[in-house]
């Protein structure tokens, strides 16, 4: 199977962050400055049409300032921060193979969509991430991620694509390679630009079908690749990252495809199960917990993804409790139909035990609560784990959804079971 790559790119974060707690500011021009409020570093559409370039010192466009009413927005990187966190999250909705670029850009995999699917599925990942974050983007689908990253910003300036352009085998890839300038090509510097203009090479076309050898000889490995990428070899990888914030996950693939809703539930007790335990040795408790599925993400007719994440009412590391959760969760986004591959829970916001937030509706006993829980490890510590374990991970031998450790030694030092015995 090919790759093929999508690049979601947030237009103008920065500006548009400012917009969605701020409306009135919706089709003015609108800036956003450096630290220091040094220089401009987010323009939106406005402020680009009255020639405000990136980067230029505030001092210099003063009176384009005061003749235009541009708004101007010292950085907020808080704000930033977070708007970027909600968008990946979104994001993470659609895929589990996303690598997180920059604070506005990640590249997702879309390789196991067919053709007519993908700018559908693009369409449907602009739509979601503007209802639920409020920042606009746009999608640019291709073979490479440079390939990619030119989809993306013709994607931003033609009105036809509204947003989202699949540049993959496309008849039309030439003349995007055409419009872009080969100093914007993804890992073209200034330098290497002006070399290449002297050579006669000003826009990506013509890039691509440069002689290897010219390019090989001034730019290396780093032009060689540069040259498979435009011409869809694809060489650099998808580089999947860890979930944006600090976290325990505890996901497993299926030896065998699973179908019903109870064995699924089985599955995602034991997760959490591990996971709490996980929690409890740590002294954290978690003050969100996401559970989620996947069928087999090879099979393009049957794919079926996704996630939910739960605020917990009281942050906390119950067993019992977050099976609860992960199970109300489990059958909002359990769908009849799918073979299942992979499930897994996470626990997120994570705090130490002793900063737990009360509520004074808090219905549990969480004393008690955590008594139980000490018992439970130490007996697991001294038998053995899954001496003591809760019924709703199923009680039956030989479950689907365990993980099969064929070629595991043993766990010579952390089991009383599995010492090693002199004969
Ligand atoms: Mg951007």
């Amino acid at each position: 199977m090919h790759p093929v790559f999508a690049l979601v790119d947030c237009n103008n974060f920065y500006v548009s962050c400012e917009r969605v707690f701020n409306p009135k500011l919706a089709g003015k021009p609108v800036i956003v400055l450096s630290n220091n409020d040094g220089c401009a570093i987010a323009r939106s559409d406005e402020a680009k049409a009255l020639g405000i370039k990136m980067g230029v010192p505030v001092f210099q466009i003063l009176n384009i300032i005061k003749a235009h009413k541009v708004h101007v927005y010292s950085s907020n990187y808080a704000l930033y921060g977070d708007m970027s966190q909600r968008v990946m999250q979104t994001l993470t909705q659609f895929t589990p193979d996303i690598e997180i670029y920059s604070i506005d850009e990640s590249f997702l995999d879309l390789s196991g969509f067919s053709s007519h699917n993908r700018t559908e599925y693009g369409r449907k990942i602009k739509y979601a991430v503007e209802k639920w974050t409020g920042i606009p983007v746009s999608i640019g689908i291709a073979e490479t991620k440079t390939l990619a990253k030119i989809a993306n910003r013709v994607a931003k300036k033609s009105k036809k694509s509204n947003g989202v352009l699949d540049l993959t085998a496309s008849p039309f890839q030439d003349k995007a390679l055409e419009l872009i300038d080969v100093e914007d090509v993804w890992g073209i510097g200034r330098s290497y630009s002006r070399f290449l203009k002297e050579n006669g090479i000003n826009n990506a076309l013509q890039l691509r079908d440069a002689n290897d050898q010219l390019i090989k000889k001034r730019m290396g490995i780093v032009g060689t690749r540069l040259l498979h990428e435009l011409r869809g070899l694809s060489c650099f990888p998808l580089e999947r990252c860890p979930p944006p914030k600090k976290g325990i996950t505890v996901s497993r693939s299926f030896k065998q495809a699973i179908e019903t809703l109870d064995e699924l539930l089985e599955a995602v007790a034991a997760y959490v199960s591990t996971g709490a335990e996980k929690l409890r040795k740590e002294h954290s408790v978690a003050g969100v917990l996401m559970v989620f599925l996947m069928t087999n993400r090879f099979n393009k007719e049957r794919y079926y993804y996704n996630m939910t994440t739960i605020r917990l009412p009281v942050s906390t590391s119950d067993t019992s409790e977050l099976i609860q959760y992960a199970h109300g969760g489990l059958i909002e986004i359990y769908k009849k139909g799918y073979l299942y591959k992979k499930a897994g829970v996470m626990f997120r916001d994570l705090v130490s035990e002793t900063q737990v937030q009360t509520n004074f509706l808090d219905s549990i006993d969480r004393i008690h609560s955590n008594r139980i829980m000490q018992v439970l490890d130490n007996i697991n510590v001294k038998m053995g784990s899954s001496t003591l374990k809760y019924a709703a991970v199923g009680l039956r031998g030989n479950k689907k959804w365990q993980t099969v450790f064929d070629h595991r030694s043993q766990s010579y030092t952390t089991n009383w079971n599995q010492l090693l015995e002199v004969s």
